[in-house]
């Protein structure tokens, strides 16, 4: 019975790192190493550090970082994620 519910997996379900809300998927942050949602993916993409998040980890993993923490989050990225989480909380 794959489609039963199954509460204790629901209790398991990890929360995002960024939102806190509880997430089916998990998706490492390009910026640090934090496991958020696909909302916050989303809101991710639009970031304006995020080009430069993404080639930092790139260029990481190209010479054979594999563990590459991230650039981090700058005071813009951070305040720009937070509106977005804002906007989405209250729409
Ligand atoms: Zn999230």
């Amino acid at each position: 019975m794959q489609n039963t519910f199954n509460p204790k997996e629901y209790i398991h379900m990890p929360n995002c790192d960024r939102c806190n809300k509880p997430t089916t998927v998990s998706i490492m942050s390009v910026f640090n190493t934090e496991t958020i949602c696909g909302a916050c993916k989303d809101d991710e993409r639009q970031a304006p550090g995020y080009a430069a998040a993404r080639d930092a980890e790139r260029n990481a993993v190209r010479s054979g970082n594999y563990n590459f923490a991230g650039v981090g989050l700058s005071a813009t990225d951070h305040v720009f994620l937070a509106e977005r989480r804002k906007a989405r909380a209250t729409a």
